[in-house]
């Protein structure tokens, strides 16, 4: 029997150098993350491991208690290889609990190496410690394996994948060789070993660099030239073969039959050979497409484009239709002020979040993307050391774009956007070649997007003039209006206070007739009385009107609130005017005010308000018209009451203007006088009240109307929304938008 002892120990010389040199090369790297320092340890580790199993191998060099005793230590030291795999597995794959992997894995380890010192040196052992660690591995390792498949699901990212599927293959490889050492001695175990360098070879190639290479290219392409490499075989096995076969059945001479199998054979390979080339590339990689030909036709497509959706759209599906892939986006960048980065995307294929971010002029991300015009791939946003210290929202907005690459687009040297990119749908990363296609996709994309996003900025500008024109042109007109109202108090101020004043003075002058030619009989005197009376209250309410309203300028009314119920203040308001109602036959009509909760009000003020509320609905409403007075509550806080008329309507542009002072609707000359004649005029003072006093209840107060029309009479709604409690400050009840107003209103209408 030859000896074999001197195999072994070579085999275990060149893996111990092996393992030395790697260990030297990590050891002298200059930055070493956890995964390296857990790899450093992992060759310690695997040195020792190395030896024992050199050393239980050469049982005939050894004493059989130094090959026994190494023996023994094998399953501690491939424990501990394979606690030391977990370790690495999720530093590698970042699973978030390596400290409670490392506590426990690490007591497994020392639990087993005291077991194990322990019965070395007390023969026999008690327990089948062996069977023990071998299961304690076994258990390890499922464990291991089954991480690297959930974290192969865990991800949509394919260059993250890419370094789940790289590690898989090291764990295996390790595995493998950790396994074989725990059988007996031969050729199973050698091949182990072997397995086991390649492991650590690969391991220590991934945790050097961030970049690892394509496993399933890899695989591909040596899947391909295995393929071709037997093709090329079988060919020449063929022509040996049918030389001689056909040697027996020709009678020609060897040579010469062989040289002609050769021309042949030279003449079928080489179109053999591309045609498997092609079809093997089908098979495997299911690509081919032709970059030149996509890109030619996509510069001819955005020479004219100037819309950026669409310009993202073309982009993407240019992409789309020579790759796999299913979403895109533009990045529109734009600098802001304070030296940061806006990204505007525009979506291409698919659903794509649609809001800014602002890149902080720190962001790493942002220093990646400047410094180097290259792809930048999410796999390096989610797993680049550097990367991942950019801010929490710029990262999770850049994940919610569910993205795979990044290429910038360049126009003028400056960064004018980023062509986004989802997965492929083939799972796979993108190739050098196609990173190669869409980068050159990308650079032709910039003039297009200067352009694009100059007409868009255009665009953008020119709605904002036309708002500023639209704002200008009502500010114009509100106050166009306002003065108005301003030279209009001159003549209502002389119209309003000249007429009771004219017929005050008309009674004096009568009374002093009178008295002067005959004397006044007590009758006359009343009835003159009487007559003074009317225009003396009129006056005395302008001036009133006129204190109260410039009180609500200069300090504010001061209220006072009392406990107090709508129903009994808005009653008092009524019958101010029932004789007003019955005259003018207008009918009037209240909902639901009793199911308004008690409020807190200053009762006084608060009829006031209503009160010139109803005046105006009862002026403005014509003869046989209807009033409808509704309340409902809101919410906890809040209820609203409206009142509704059949009158003529406010016009839009005077629905806000009529809660100015003395400002009234039309021509003023076209106003008769009265409290409550059709179309009465009065100083312009009511609404104005009526809006002081319920916002110093902290309500709000408004008009709506479908406008202004004397025949069709649409009527106006006042809506009144006063708190429960009345309390100083702004109304703390948010008014819906008139869309929602209106959408609400229909509901109701339908129901
Ligand atoms: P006035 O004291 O003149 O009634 P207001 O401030 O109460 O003044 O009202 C201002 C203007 O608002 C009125 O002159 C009128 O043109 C318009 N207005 C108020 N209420 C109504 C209503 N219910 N229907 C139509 N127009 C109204």
């Amino acid at each position: 029997m030859t000896e074999i002892w001197p195999y072994t120990v070579s085999l275990a010389v060149t893996m111990g150098m092996v393992h030395l040199v790697l260990f030297l090369i990590l050891l002298f790297r200059r930055k070493k993350e956890v995964d390296q320092q857990l790899t450093l340890l992992y060759l310690g580790m695997s040195i020792l491991w190395g030896i024992a199993t050199t050393l239980a191998d050469l049982r005939t060099v050894f004493i059989p208690a130094v090959t026994d005793t190494s023996n023994s230590f094998i399953p501690v030291f491939a424990t501990a290889l394979a606690v030391l795999e977990l370790l690495l597995a999720c530093s590698f794959l970042e699973f978030p609990i390596l400290a409670i992997l490392a506590t426990a894995g690490g007591t497994w380890t020392v639990v087993l190496l005291i077991g194990t010192i322990y019965f070395a040196l007390v023969p026999p052992p008690l327990l089948p410690l062996l069977q023990v660690a071998q299961g304690g591995w076994a258990v390890i390792t499922t464990v291991l394996i089954v991480l690297a498949v959930l974290a192969l699901f865990r991800s949509h990212l394919a260059l993250y994948r890419n370094r789940v599927l790289y590690w898989l293959m090291t764990a295996v490889a390790l595995t493998a060789g950790q396994a074989a050492t725990m059988l007996p001695a031969g050729p199973l175990r050698v091949t182990g070993l072997l397995f086991h360098v390649a492991g650590v070879i690969a391991l220590v190639r991934g945790t050097a660099s961030y970049w690892l290479p394509n496993v399933k290219a890899t695989l591909r392409s040596t899947l391909r030239f295995l393929l071709l490499s037997a093709v090329t075989a079988a060919l020449l096995l063929g022509i040996t073969l049918g030389a001689e076969w056909l040697t027996d059945l020709l009678p020609l001479p060897h040579l010469a039959l062989v040289s002609a199998l050769a021309v042949v054979a030279a003449l079928i390979y080489l179109p053999l050979y591309r045609l498997l080339h092609h079809l093997v590339d089908r098979l495997l990689a299911g690509v081919g497409f032709d970059p030149a030909q996509a890109l030619r036709d996509y510069s001819q497509l955005i020479s004219t484009v100037l819309d950026l959706e669409q310009l993202a759209h073309i982009a993407v599906q240019t992409v789309a239709n020579v790759l796999d892939v299913r979403r895109g986006a533009l990045l529109v960048t734009s600098e802001t002020e304070r030296g940061g980065l806006e990204l505007q995307p525009v979506p291409g294929l698919g659903e794509v979040e649609q809001e800014p971010v602002e890149m902080e002029p720190i962001s790493p991300i942002l220093a990646r993307i400047r410094e180097q015009d290259t792809p930048l791939f999410q796999y390096e946003v989610e797993h680049h050391p550097t990367l991942r210290a950019a801010a929490h929202t710029e990262r999770a907005w850049l994940r919610s774009l569910e993205m795979e690459v990044y290429l910038p687009i360049y126009s003028q040297d400056k960064l004018a956007g980023l062509l986004a990119l989802g997965p492929q749908g083939t799972g796979e990363p993108y190739s050098e070649r196609m990173l190669e296609f869409l980068s050159t996709l990308a650079h032709q994309t910039g003039v297009a997007l200067q352009n694009a996003s100059l007409f868009e900025g255009l665009r953008a500008l020119n709605a904002h003039i036309t708002e500023l024109n639209e704002n200008l042109r009502a500010a114009y007109e509100r106050l166009e209006r306002l003065d108005k109202a301003k030279t209009d108090f001159l003549s209502i101020a002389s119209h309003e206070l000249r007429t009771p004043v004219t017929q005050l003075r008309g009674y004096t002058d009568i009374l002093t007739e009178l008295a002067a030619t005959e004397g006044l009989s007590q009758d006359q005197i009343l009835r003159i009385a009487g007559n003074i009376v009317t225009p003396l209250r009129r006056l005395e309410n302008i001036i009133t009107a006129i204190l109260d309203a410039s009180r609500i300028d200069a300090e504010g009314l001061s209220l006072r609130f009392v406990p107090a119920t709508l129903a009994s203040t808005m009653r008092m308001a009524i019958e101010n005017w029932t004789s007003a109602l019955e005259e003018r036959h207008i009918n009037m009509v209240t909902h639901h005010l009793d199911d308004i909760a008690p409020i807190q009000a200053d009762t006084q003020r608060l009829f006031q308000a209503f009160s010139n509320i109803l005046s105006n609905a009862i002026k403005f409403t014509p003869d046989g018209g209807s009033i409808t007075i509704a309340a409902h509550p809101l919410d906890d806080e809040h209820f609203e009451v409206t009142i509704t008329d059949t009158g003529i309507g406010i016009s839009r542009a005077d629905q806000e203007l009529i809660f100015e002072k003395f400002y009234r609707v039309g021509s003023v000359s076209l106003h008769s006088s009265g409290d409550y004649k059709f179309k009465g005029a009065g100083p312009g003072l009511g609404l104005p009240i009526a809006r002081g006093v319920i916002e110093g209840h902290g309500g709000c107060i408004w008009v709506e109307s479908e406008g202004y029309d004397e025949v069709r009479c649409p009527g106006s709604t006042f809506h009144i929304v006063l708190p429960y409690k009345a309390h100083h400050g702004t109304c703390r009840w948010q008014r819906p938008a008139a869309s929602q107003r209106g959408q609400g209103e229909s509901a109701e209408a339908e129901l």
